[in-house]
């Protein structure tokens, strides 16, 4: 018997590794709907090979080319916001939730809120909405599935039914293109050079977000939600060779973790098949070929961005969704070349700051991520952490 699925962001990196799967057994699978933004020509080539029953660009100005493009096919098409909500309405037993930024977060509520199982890709939905969302999961039954391979691997490795005998979990992170780069080589990096991942080929704006690191701070946002560890027990370690996809420390000392080659088909096939596992065409694993795995902490002078999410996590309220918007328009606009990639994690803590200075209600916040002597993460009280602060961290 065929499943159902809707592909939110099907024209996108993930989007097109999820069609690379279920294309390798499509009578395993229906496709009620899938969506882009603004590409009518790569969507509509996209709904004609999967037989799609419904093509949805978010772009009104969009719509005219999609028609156009399907015309004959017998395919439904439609345009706008309230429209990717609807196709994430449609009755797909799963939804690949891949749209990238906040973006996201109304058809994937709209998927959860009628209990669909969610793969979810869109981190950045949990980021700014997460207690919204998994409340809202809780209550109709949806299960939320991580494709992000760091969360993936975490869920399967995770003891769902005794979180009390987890001591701690820890992100693994690949360092991006700018691990060893020096400030004045950060300073003058261009998109190309900053979307220009070692090991991940990934879209625009989650690639200069693991140039940042703020990819790893929305991550440790993203595993607070989907999981029941507080900030306290969340840890990041950088692992260039990205095969270790995280751990998961128990309280016997005992540490868990998930391997395989770095190919996103591994986690979205998890998803996809679960409870059951499929078959992929990813490259088997084999350490004795790679040799040496590396693990170093990560650098919070260079990699501001990291520290502000840890410091909006810790906050709560409101400071996740903010660190979250600042962080989409910066990346824009250092994308259009209009800002430098250092002003991406300054703009993003500017806009922090103006927040805690501004009035705004921020809950007691008992702690705030710091540095110590050594660089290496710590916890300072909160009066010495003026919004200064986060100015000390700056990248000059
Ligand atoms: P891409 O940029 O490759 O693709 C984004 C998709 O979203 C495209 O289909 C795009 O359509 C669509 N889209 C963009 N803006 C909007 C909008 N305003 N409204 C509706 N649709 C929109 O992104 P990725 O596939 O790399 O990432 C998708 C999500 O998955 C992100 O949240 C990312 O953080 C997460 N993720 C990605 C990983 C990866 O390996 N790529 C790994 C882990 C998580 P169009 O083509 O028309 O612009």
């Amino acid at each position: 018997m065929s499943r159902g699925i809707t592909i939110l962001g099907a024209t996108g990196s993930v989007g097109q590794s999820t069609l690379d799967l279920i294309g390798r057994a499509p009578d395993d699978w229906h496709v009620h709907a899938v969506t882009a933004n603004t590409d009518a020509v790569a969507l509509a080539a996209i709904a004609r090979a999967c037989n799609a029953e419904l093509a949805v660009v978010g772009d009104h100005g969009a719509y005219q080319d999609l028609k156009a493009a399907l015309s004959g096919s017998g395919i439904a098409v439609a345009s706008g916001k309230a429209a990717l909500v609807e196709a994430a309405e449609r009755p797909a037993d799963i939804v690949m939730s891949a749209i990238v930024g906040a973006a996201g977060l109304a058809p994937t509520l709209a998927a959860v809120r009628r209990g669909a199982v969610i793969a979810l890709a869109n981190k950045e939905s949990l980021v700014c909405a997460g207690d919204i969302v998994t409340a809202a999961a809780r209550q109709s039954g949806a299960r939320l599935l991580p494709v992000d391979s760091e969360h993936n691997a975490i869920y399967q490795i995770f003891d769902h039914d005794h979180p009390e005998r987890v001591a701690r979990v820890i992100l693994t992170a690949s360092g991006g293109p700018f691990r060893k780069a020096s400030v004045e080589a950060m300073r003058a990096a261009t998109p190309g050079q900053a979307c220009n991942h070692p090991v991940w080929s990934m879209g625009a704006k989650i690639s200069v977000d693991s140039a940042t690191m703020m990819n790893k701070g929305l991550e440790l946002i993203e595993a607070h939600h989907l999981f029941p560890v507080s900030a306290d027990q969340l840890g990041v370690i950088v692992h260039p060779q990205s095969v270790v996809h995280s751990f998961v420390e128990y309280i016997d000392g005992s540490v868990l973790a998930q391997l395989g080659t770095p190919d996103m088909r591994t986690p979205i096939a998890y998803t996809l098949a679960h409870p059951e596992r499929m078959a992929t065409p990813c490259k088997r694993l084999n350490l004795a070929e790679i040799g040496k795995l590396e693990f170093e902490e990560p650098d919070l002078e260079r990699f501001p961005a990291l520290g502000l999410a840890w410091d909006a996590l810790r906050t709560g309220g409101a400071m996740p969704t903010a660190l979250n918007a600042a962080n989409e328009v910066a990346v824009a606009a250092f994308l259009a070349g209009e800002i430098g990639f250092l002003d991406i994690a300054a703009l993003v803590r500017d806009v922090l700051d103006a927040l805690d200075g501004g009035g705004h209600h921020v809950p007691h916040r008992p702690h705030r991520a710091g540095l110590d002597d050594h660089g290496r993460p710590r916890l300072v009280p909160l009066q010495r952490a003026a919004p200064r602060d986060r100015r000390a961290r700056r990248v000059h």
